[in-house]
């Protein structure tokens, strides 16, 4: 289908080919290369961080962060059911205990009085992770982890640019990491970064990252790492891509905008929140929830949309619902409403920052009428 509209498409037409021009005819392509320094750098500066290890992708940042922090064996970190497995996965890898906490239904984010509640003495951190484009309200969550010494990982996957009363996201905590996948804000194709203020847990992440080499015996290892590196290619695009990340933002913001205004008394969905009192919603990707009225679910209403063209995607599984997890017996039992309803009624539309005002109004026309009939 020639008009198809895809969930996503990026954008790529800034500096992105020059600067790989530039990999190809120096030859640094692999990840000693000049532009990922660089890119730490950058990327640390721009949310206010003292270190960046860019790494292969957000997934693994994720890791390496857990790692770094020394989560194992014993330890609880606490964390939302609603978000994608990287998150859980890191966590049980290590051998920690993942504990749940459900979603807000207003901004799909942490219910942060259920982190409160879920606290004991084996709390050992909190993995926030922000949701398709609200930030967690991050000062009320370091006022309940602060006090008691619990560690934070801030999961800023979604959430390049935007800030939490005016503070960057990436900056709380004790570490954030980030995606670049093609879907969020700025992308390297596959990639991603941990930044932190702590030089300890940089280090340890460097390290972690490059299969934990020593520099005065290169083959001689004291632990085992990971080959989590990113290369020059990669972090060239990011570069580029990083240059753009204003006018990304203020482009995911009129895409919300405009899907706000054409969907205006189509019945039957909840849409994306504008804002909390702690942020503006940049519109990572445009969520809608199905009303319980509406007759079908999210999967009807994708298949109904993608025979219109239109490509969507269904919202989160939550981690207490995953098959993986229940066989390793973990979750029994639990059951947190909240997530499990977004995962059946929830689903976004193409949000990609490629795409067009003539996209969008075709979006917002079949999506009317696809819930008007
Ligand atoms: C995309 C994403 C990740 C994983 O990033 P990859 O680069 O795809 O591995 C982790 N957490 C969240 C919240 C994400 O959205």
């Amino acid at each position: 289908m020639s008009n198809f509209i895809p969930v996503n498409e990026p954008l790529l037409d800034g500096n992105e080919k020059k600067y790989l021009c530039e990999c190809i005819d120096t030859g640094w392509i692999s990840s000693e290369g000049p532009f990922v320094q660089r890119l730490e750098k950058e990327f640390a500066a721009r949310v206010g961080r003292r270190f960046g290890i860019a790494v292969a992708n957000g997934s693994v940042a994720l890791d390496a962060a857990v790692a770094a922090l020394d989560l194992g064996p014993g330890d609880e970190v606490i964390l939302p059911t609603f978000t994608i497995i990287s998150c859980a996965a890191a966590i049980v890898r290590a051998g920690a205990t993942p504990v749940l906490v459900d979603s807000e239904s207003d901004t799909w984010n942490m219910d942060l009085s259920q982190v409160e509640q879920k606290i004991t003495s084996r709390t050992r951190a909190v993995m926030a992770v922000h949701i398709f484009g609200l930030p967690v309200d991050m000062d009320a969550l370091l006022a309940i982890t602060q006090p008691r010494g619990i560690k934070v990982i801030e999961d800023a996957a979604q959430m390049h640019g935007q800030t939490c009363r005016d503070q960057p996201c990436g900056s709380f905590g004790d570490m954030s990491t980030f995606s670049f996948y093609p879907n969020k804000h700025i992308t390297t194709g596959e990639g991603g970064i941990i930044v932190t203020d702590d030089e300890g847990l940089a280090e340890r992440c460097r390290s972690l990252r490059n299969l934990c080499f020593k520099p005065e015996k290169r083959f001689v290892h004291e632990e085992l790492g990971w080959n989590f590196r990113m290369s020059n290619l990669q972090a060239a695009v990011g570069c580029a891509q990083l240059e753009r990340l204003d006018t990304f933002i203020t482009r995911k913001r009129q895409m919300g905008c405009r899907y706000d205004e054409l969907l205006v008394g189509v019945p039957g969905i909840q849409k994306p929140l504008v804002r909390t009192a702690w942020a503006e919603n940049i519109y990572w990707v445009y969520g809608l929830v199905l009303d319980d009225g509406v007759p079908y679910d999210a999967e009807e209403a994708i298949r109904r949309l993608a025979a219109q063209g239109i490509g969507c995607r269904p919202f989160f599984w939550p981690m207490h619902e995953q098959p993986v997890f229940r066989r390793m017996g973990l979750f029994t039992g639990e059951s947190y409403p909240v997530a499990e309803r977004l995962a059946r009624r929830g689903f976004y539309l193409p949000s990609g920052l490629a795409l067009t005002e003539t996209q969008i109004r075709r979006v917002a026309d079949v999506t009317r009428g696809v819930l008007v009939s």
